[in-house]
């Protein structure tokens, strides 16, 4: 029979809300937590919560996780109060750039609800252990008050890998961008080591961190920097022989305990890994993929809301048709495109999933992680979300590289210019974002300026990537050698092994 109360540490996670890419790999580090003998309570709203379910409920039902303890609990997300539509839970789905203000304003009242549940959780959640710690998104900045009614630490999962974080902290201390003479003037980020580097930078392509304060997302932000000076300490989806020392660096640089767990994707089976798993978009494109050659295919896909305006879209769509390699396309937002590019769309690419189609169009939630492990996928373009950036390193896939916002300038240059596993396309300005559309909506400037990448320089990087001469097959054997490591670091006696045994038992 089970003690009244277990020994077993219980940790509280706070997804940030905002992106399915932060509630993703929340829930997977959750499952890895708890593989390690964590007990895990995952709070966030109703929407979200589905997701974080539907993920636990694919772990738990391998064998080997049946004992799992991970609970998902839904917290209404006030929304409604603050202007926005029922259901809008993420920044995916909100309807236009007025409501960003509005949903971080929920977002906080959401806060307190969650404070107050966290707080009946201390009381009565037997057998369960009061909470031990908790680790909450970048967003969720009510999360260090919870934790401190609660006694217990405040970890920060920002989503991030530790290299840009690192970057980020340089930037704060040395302010390079404030010497630059225009937004596209080039710098270095200063004081870093060999092998790390991140040269060229421009002002237009920082992270939102760096946004005037009076901007939408500078106000946000403002708040969220503080937050990370009074955490505990830093969880990072990362693992230590990736980015090269950057995680020792940080935790110099801050100060703070920085625990790097990665790749949290791998937790699980490839098979399993989308909230849609085994829908009909998932089907078509495994078993597209089934009917190519090995390595033959681009997979070309920029996260879970990445869109581009649609003069972009065709010249991409146009150095794709044309390229001589198979191409596997996810298009998020198809239904709002313009007729024409539709129109295009249709007779230039294939949007059914005949098996012999060259170009395949899914415009639906695609299966990544099993794309990514299919032995037919020889390379990626994608927008450099950290997300996608990890889990194409933990399949061995070298990419091509689409920066589109945020800090992905930054995982660009480490996969370009640090590891060595990426051609860079040569975006050079970022994509309206909602931060930029926001700060237009409200009387500000719109910081995204239009720039069309051309058919012929995205056929270039895409030859490129596919290339099979010496510099192609250098960087596939190095995006080969950082599976294994990948795969390494999450075995027993491996370093994110060894870091989850070691952040556990610190709160046994
Ligand atoms: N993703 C997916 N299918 C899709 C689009 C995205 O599985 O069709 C997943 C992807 O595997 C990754 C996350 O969504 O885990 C995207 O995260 P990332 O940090 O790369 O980008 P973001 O969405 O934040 O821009």
């Amino acid at each position: 029979m089970e003690s009244a109360t277990s020994t077993k540490p219980h940790l509280v996670l706070f997804p940030w809300t905002g992106t399915i890419s932060h509630v993703i790999p929340m829930t997977d580090l959750a499952c890895l937590l708890a593989s390690h003998g964590a007990d895990v309570t995952i709070v966030t709203t109703p929407v979200n919560a589905a997701i974080a379910q539907g993920r636990v409920d694919r772990f738990t039902a391998e064998p080997a996780h049946a004992a799992a303890g991970i609970t998902v609990t839904a917290i209404p997300f006030p929304g409604a109060d603050a202007g926005l539509p029922e259901g809008c839970e993420r920044l995916d789905l909100i309807r236009s750039p007025d409501d960003v203000p509005r949903f971080f304003a929920a977002n906080k009242a959401h806060g307190e609800a969650v404070a107050r549940h966290c707080l009946r959780l201390r009381l009565r959640d037997a057998p369960r252990r009061p909470p031990s710690c908790v680790i909450s998104g970048m967003c969720q900045t009510w999360a260090l008050g919870v934790a401190r009614d609660l006694g217990v630490p405040c970890y920060v999962f920002h989503g991030f890998g530790a290299f840009a974080m690192l970057c980020i902290e340089r930037l704060y201390e040395h302010r390079p961008h404030e010497a630059a003479a225009s937004p596209d003037e080039c710098f270095d980020v200063p004081d870093l080591p060999p092998p790390l580097v991140c040269r060229g930078l421009t002002s237009r392509q920082l992270p939102p961190h760096f946004m005037p304060p009076a901007s939408v997302g500078g106000k946000a932000l403002q708040g969220m920097r503080e937050f990370d000076r009074a955490a505990d300490g830093v969880v990072v989806n990362t693992f230590e022989e990736l980015e090269r020392g950057s995680a020792a660096l940080l935790a110099e640089a801050t100060g703070k305990k920085v625990v790097a767990v990665g790749s949290v994707a791998l937790c699980r089976s490839p098979g399993l890994d989308t909230p849609q798993s085994m829908s009909d978009d998932a089907r078509r494109c495994m078993a597209w993929l089934d009917g190519k050659e090995p390595r033959s295919v681009v997979y070309v896909s920029f996260g879970s809301a990445g869109r581009m305006p649609p003069a972009q879209l065709m010249q991409l769509g146009m150095a794709l048709v044309s390229c001589a390699s198979p191409v596997l396309w996810i298009i998020k937002g198809a239904d709002s495109l313009p007729g024409d590019v539709k129109e295009w769309l249709r007779d230039n690419t294939d949007g059914d999933g005949v098996a012999s189609s060259k170009c395949l169009v899914v415009r639906g939630w695609a299966p990544q992680v099993a794309i990514l492990a299919h032995p037919a996928v020889g390379g990626f373009m994608t927008h450099c979300g950290w997300g996608s950036t990890l889990e194409a390193v933990a399949a061995g896939v070298p990419m091509a590289t689409w920066p589109f916002f945020a800090e992905q300038f930054i995982n660009e240059r480490l996969v370009v210019d640090v590891l060595g596993i990426g051609v860079s396309v040569g975006v050079t300005k970022p994509t309206e974002n909602v931060f930029t559309a926001a700060n237009a909506a409200d009387g500000g400037e719109a910081e995204a300026v239009a720039e069309v990448v051309g058919m012929e320089q995205v056929k270039k990087a895409l030859e490129a990537l596919m290339d099979h001469g010496p510099e192609g097959e250098e960087r596939r054997k190095k995006a080969q050698e950082l599976k294994l490591k990948a795969k390494g670091a999450l075995e027993e006696g491996g370093s994110s092994y060894n870091n989850l045994e070691n952040l556990i038992q610190s709160f046994a």
